[in-house]
């Protein structure tokens, strides 16, 4: 029986006993995984819900629909995760930090379509390998927050906790459990639409999208950009002329979709037990191709840690500053007890100022346990700051910092830099300093426009892309 599972949520006091184990000692890990054997586990950034009964019906209809992603399309991603985990490719992960039900409309759409095949061609011709590339997008939608409530105009009201829980409008900020469905739907409009586009040409390179490089104010870095993007169309045009690009699908892309599996009883009702390619029964997470463990959840004997391990999909686990060594081995050893490389793409982001302490350590303790992740650098969240007015951002001369920092201490190490997963938009927002463009403190105030954490907007995301491809061509 493929539905064999309840998911019915935990009782409070089911919850806190799992929380406060009887005999004070760590709970075993339960020898059976199941799709819902999660709730026995303690959990952070739970979401409480004034009614069950209303959460169960949600739930009972996610189940019922059809999955978002096949099997066949998860092992897909997998298997060019393995080849990104070997360095026979490079991975490119991207997106909001929030996304919003409003985002799932054409031209948003189109452009961060835009922005990440833009990059990834920049990012090709840099690496020299094929890039893998992951949207953080279609489902994007649950936030887990530094604090429970927040003060709006003088009243406390609870954090907005991402559109799958609870309405931006401090008036409702209630959770509402009919918003688990609306997420569904949301991410199919936006995920047909993204399989629309490329299966019409979208990526087509015989059309080049505009090169425009006139936001760039620097004459000097224009310049040196400018040589990058004509090489990079000197290279296509060869391509195309000697009939290459034609053979080699150039025209059409794959492009993958990811989340942070925060919702764990969302997760639970998209995850089915599903024949994969190789002929053999598993339990696939369905709501997203690549889903990810956020650097506040990632507690070993947690809900999600536990979830996580019984899936057959590529995951992500963002390792924060406060990650220990042993701790990251014993986390891979749960979550990928096969050691297969690709299998988990770690996401460090740790803050320019704090890789160099932190980073050798985590790649020494890995390379000698065998695990052969993906090594990421989440160059964003170690990075952001709080303007004098009190405004959220992030510097883009940070950002670049962080990723250079990362791919010198892998290259010392022998080890390599896989990845990169970056907060961005293809949108003209004004939400991160500095970049070809000069973006300043006063520019914020423009076109700040993030529900979550401040996003690159469309040039600093290209910006990064010229860096970054200039550092990896050396
Ligand atoms: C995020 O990716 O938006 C996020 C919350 O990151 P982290 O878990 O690394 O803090
Ligand atoms: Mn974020």
């Amino acid at each position: 029986d493929v539905r064999l599972y309840s998911v019915s949520p935990p009782s409070a006091a089911a919850r806190s006993a799992a929380r406060l184990s009887v005999s004070g000692e760590r709970p075993q890990q339960p020898a059976e995984w199941t799709p819902s054997s999660w709730q026995s586990k303690p959990i952070k950034h739970d979401v409480k819900y004034s009614d069950y009964k209303q959460v169960e019906k949600s739930l009972r209809k996610l189940e019922w629909l059809p999955p978002l992603v096949t099997p066949a399309e998860i092992s897909k991603l997998r298997k060019k995760l393995h080849d990104v985990a070997l360095g026979k490719a490079f991975l490119l992960q991207g997106g909001d930090c929030a996304e919003l039900f409003d985002y799932c409309n054409a031209s948003v759409i189109e452009n961060k379509l835009k922005v990440l095949l833009q990059m990834s061609l920049v990012l090709t011709w840099g690496s020299r390998t094929p890039i893998v590339r992951v949207a953080r997008m279609a489902g994007q939608f649950a936030k887990p927050r530094s604090s429970p409530m927040e003060v709006i105009n003088g009243k406390e009201v609870a954090s907005f906790k991402g559109d799958i829980v609870n309405d931006f409008d401090p008036e409702h900020r209630e959770p509402d459990p009919d918003r688990l469905v609306q997420a569904y739907f949301h991410s199919a409009g936006t995920l047909n639409y993204v399989r629309a586009l490329l299966s019409s040409g979208f990526a087509d390179l015989h059309n080049p999208m505009s090169w425009s490089l006139t936001h760039v104010r620097d004459e000097h870095i224009r310049q040196d950009f400018q040589k990058m993007v004509d090489r990079l169309r000197d290279s296509l045009e060869f391509l195309h002329t000697v009939g290459a690009a034609e053979s080699s699908n150039l025209n059409t892309v794959d492009l993958f979709m990811s989340h942070e599996a925060l919702l764990l009883e969302y997760e639970q009702s998209m995850t089915r037990k599903l024949v994969g390619p190789d002929g053999k029964e598993g339990w696939w997470d369905t709501s997203a191709h690549m889903v990810w463990i956020g650097d506040r959840t990632r507690a070993i004997d947690g809900a999600h840690v536990e979830f996580f391990r019984g899936l057959e999909n590529p995951i992500g686990i963002k390792v924060g500053p406060s990650m220990k060594n042993e701790e990251l081995v014993r986390l891979l050893n749960v979550v990928n007890p096969n050691k297969e490389p690709g299998k988990v793409t770690l996401i460090a982001r740790y803050g320019y100022d704090k890789i160099e302490g932190l980073l050798p350590g985590h790649i020494k303790a890995v390379r000698e346990s065998g695990h052969r992740p993906v090594w990421s650098c989440d160059p964003c969240h170690g990075n952001t700051v709080t303007t004098s007015s009190g405004v959220k951002t992030r510097k883009v001369s940070s950002i670049v910092r962080e990723i250079a920092l990362s791919f010198k201490i892998h290259k010392s190490l022998g080890s390599t830099l896989n990845g990169i997963h970056l907060e961005l938009t293809g949108d003209a927002v004004t939400e991160c300093l500095g970049g070809g463009m000069e973006m300043t403190d006063e520019d914020l105030g423009t076109n700040y426009a993030t529900y979550c954490d401040p996003r690159l907007n469309y040039e600093q995301s290209l910006d990064v892309a010229y860096l970054l491809a200039r550092y990896m061509r050396g």
